[in-house]
């Protein structure tokens, strides 16, 4: 399947669609967590009142960062153009969704996701695993296999591969995740310019940058 083939989209969003800027060490540091945890995994496993007091916090932290958000290079311009081709959209984040909408709203993007299709991490466990994707997959009624994900991330592209969707790595100099990628490109903008190639050649694969 070629890139442009796909119909149904799900991003990533911090990193992905936005400039990255959580420092998640200084977050970890914060909260009295040790360096080689998963900051979810970990506050999941905290006594109640404890991590609600540090799922608290983050919030807020993670708010203000909300607020500020920046678009990634071509993110804009390939979230709209696939919008108006008529894709459906996903964003599966370990962001909070209230968090999602902020960030999405403050570079612009708001319009072009179903609220429904936003799954931060109080609808979806968090990724690696595939649950979000699956459900977004039943949501929009297509096998996980017509689906790609899209991040900057190694969960992102773990969480495609478990699901079955096809995985796209951007916005890093290069890729330390062959196995898991399907396709790497630089950033959004040359993803763009790749959907649009191809549309004409749906089968035409140069192979330069697939799998
Ligand atoms: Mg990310």
């Amino acid at each position: 399947m070629s890139l442009a083939q796909y119909r149904h989209w799900v991003f990533d969003m911090d990193g992905t669609l936005t400039l990255a800027v959580h420092d998640f060490d200084a977050i970890r540091v914060a909260l009295d967590i040790p360096p080689e945890d998963d900051i979810l995994h970990h506050l999941a496993a905290l006594p109640e009142a404890e991590a609600a007091a540090k799922h608290a916090w983050l919030l807020e932290h993670e708010r203000e960062l909300a607020r500020n958000a920046r678009p990634a290079p071509g993110a804009i311009e390939l979230v709209r153009d696939l919008h108006g081709r008529g894709c459906r959209l996903g964003i599966l984040t370990r962001n909070a969704h209230e968090l999602a909408l902020l960030t999405l709203s403050a570079i612009g993007l708001d319009g072009c996701f179903a609220t429904e299709d936003i799954l931060g991490r109080g609808e979806a466990p968090p990724k690696p695993h595939p649950g979000g994707l699956l459900h977004l997959a039943e949501r929009w009624q297509v096998t996980p296999r017509e689906l790609v994900m899209v991040g900057d991330y190694r969960f992102d592209l773990d969480c495609g591969r478990a699901a079955g969707a096809g995985t796209v790595l951007v916005n890093l100099p290069e890729n330390p995740w062959p196995e898991l990628t399907d396709w790497f490109v630089r950033d959004c903008g040359e993803l763009l310019g790749i959907v649009r190639s191809r549309d004409g050649a749906p089968n035409a694969d140069p192979g330069a940058l697939s799998r």
